[in-house]
């Protein structure tokens, strides 16, 4: 069998795909597509590729019974660019192969991530970790922020640079430089576990920036595999958790109001001997 090409892919490899003032994300490289997860799905039957409709039923199935290793067998390579507060947040996501610049090696550019003005804003009162993004702040406020991040990480990149002048190892000269400066890495990840991240970031808990890093990596693994990507938005990233107490109350609200839709969705019934996970 011939390697797996996906026309999609092929188009935008190595093109760098801008995120945030200058950031980037670029497919290098990829391992596989939706005829593998088939492939290796089908592998305990002898069977490869059939028909793309059979094809697009099966990883579908796969998806949503978590039936997950076939997606491990799709490898994605990114070159991304991204400030060190994101990649803090990237990095916690274990099951990637990284390689990053070496602020020891290399001398770390003047390049920060200076947001965007319509970004800065308040603290939400609904998401403790976010900010709140439906109400702008004063344009006068918007540029004391600019301002205090401006005075800062000049100050710290001219302390960098005068030890680095005065032949200090770059190792110890870069300790204060600040989150806002941009670091590069190569990020392989397979499939499943890249869904993972997706589901997790693209969230709109997640951090606004990191969140637009996920939807360009999200755009580019469509691109790899589309049947599998549109499988995901439908039994991962679409999918709500629901507990035991709340199953309860919209399954005595379905008795009540709608007791037909109650039996069409039967695992929210939890007093069925057929439906329910209890
Ligand atoms: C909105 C948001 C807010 C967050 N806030 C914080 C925070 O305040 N503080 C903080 O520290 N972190 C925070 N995190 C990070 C979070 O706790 C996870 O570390 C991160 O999302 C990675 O998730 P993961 O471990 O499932 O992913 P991965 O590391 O990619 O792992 C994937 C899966 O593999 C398995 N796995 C991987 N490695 C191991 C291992 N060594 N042992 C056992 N199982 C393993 C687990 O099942 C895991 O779910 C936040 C994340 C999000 C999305």
């Amino acid at each position: 069998m011939a390697h797996i090409v996906s026309d999609e892919a092929e188009k935008i490899l190595d093109e760098k795909f801008d995120v945030l003032d200058k950031g980037f994300v670029r497919l290098v490289d990829y391992l596989g597509g939706d005829a593998r997860i088939v492939q290796a799905a089908r592998v305990s039957y002898g069977k490869g590729t059939t028909s793309v409709r059979r094809d697009k039923l099966l990883i579908n199935y796969l998806l949503q019974h978590e039936h997950t290793s076939p997606f491990e067998q799709v490898v994605l390579t990114f070159h991304c660019k991204m400030p060190l507060f994101v990649a803090r947040q990237w990095i916690r996501h274990r099951t990637a192969r990284v390689n990053e610049i070496s602020g020891r090696y290399s001398e770390m550019g003047d390049e920060f991530y200076i947001p965007d003005p319509d970004v800065i804003r308040k603290q939400s009162k609904k998401n403790i970790m976010g900010r709140d993004e439906l109400t702008e702040v004063p344009a006068e406020l918007q540029n004391k922020v600019l301002e205090i991040l401006k005075r800062d990480r000049e100050n710290a990149f001219a302390g960098y640079k005068d030890m680095l002048d005065d032949e200090i190892a770059r190792e110890l000269a870069r300790i204060n430089l600040p989150l806002s400066l941009y670091t590069e890495w190569y990020w392989q990840i397979d499939l499943h576990n890249l869904f993972h991240f997706l589901k997790l970031r693209l969230d709109w808990h997640a951090q606004l920036e990191i969140r637009l890093y996920a939807q360009t990596l999200g755009m580019l693994t469509k691109k790899v595999a589309p049947m599998a990507y549109e499988a995901f938005e439908e039994h991962i990233l679409g999918v709500r958790k629901v507990s035991k107490a709340q199953a309860e109350r919209i399954a005595k609200i379905l008795k009540q109001h709608d007791p037909d839709l109650l039996v069409e969705i039967d695992w929210l019934d939890l007093e069925s001997p057929e439906g329910g996970v209890y």
